[in-house]
């Protein structure tokens, strides 16, 4: 008996990559436009190659990427302040939850319990989750900070299920990344479910047990199970 669906978060509940990549752009023009002297497109490149780095997370992206030049602070930190700004102007307005996703979690909350199990750090899962209004949602939210171990690792999968006090085969897990996500929630035992329309990274080739192409279509998946 399916008792609880869990979700990727990122690309899955939220269009994070849509973010990072028009975020990251209008910080590198913002950059430019505070005396950086590069071309946007350089300096985009740039901020890429640090979360490749440091990781997508990376807080610290834009000291990184300014510290070969040796400013003296006050230039620092105009031009700093500049990327950050624009930065988080451009996360409020496109970070959100996919079309349809709310009304879905409403509708799932009535019946099952809903968790969230992301390979983010903590700070920024919660962070996010609040963002987007999320969070309530949520009886359990499970971040790399659980285990240290990132997904496909059996560890995070194991460790949703004991918060949440279930089985894995009483869970369905849904996810845009089919290397991580499906791969481990498969071999734990869990259901799964391919959030194709978040997908960017991550096709290993595993197969999902269900696929949507919107999120309103898991109501009708977890009826199948
Ligand atoms: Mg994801």
């Amino acid at each position: 008996m399916l008792k609880a669906v869990i979700f990727d978060l990122d690309n899955t509940l939220v269009n994070f990559w849509e973010f990072k990549q028009e975020s990251s752009k209008e910080a590198a023009k913002a950059m430019v436009g505070a005396g950086l002297e590069m071309s946007a497109g350089a300096c985009e490149r740039l901020i890429f190659k640090i979360y490749e780095t440091h990781g997508i997370d990376y807080q610290l992206t834009f000291t990184e990427l300014l510290k070969p030049f040796k400013f003296e602070k006050d230039k620092f930190e105009k031009i700093r302040n500049a990327g950050i700004t624009a930065y988080l102007r451009k996360k409020g307005e496109i970070l959100r939850p996919y079309g349809g996703m709310e009304a879905t979690l409403h509708e799932l909350k009535k019946d099952y319990s809903l968790a969230v199990l992301t390979d983010a750090p903590r700070e920024q899962a919660h962070s996010r989750l609040a963002f987007t209004g999320l969070q309530n949602y949520f009886s359990q939210v499970g971040t790399f900070h659980d285990t240290n171990i990132y997904k496909p690792g059996v560890e995070p999968f194991l460790h949703i299920c004991k918060k949440l006090e279930v089985k894995a085969e009483e869970c369905l897990m849904v996810g845009d990344n089919l290397s991580r996500d499906i791969r481990g929630a498969k071999l734990v035992g869990m259901h799964t479910c391919f959030a194709k329309y978040g997908q960017v990274f991550g096709d290993d080739g595993t197969k999902a047990e269900f696929e949507i192409d919107k999120p309103v279509q898991l109501l009708e998946v977890v009826k199948k199970i």
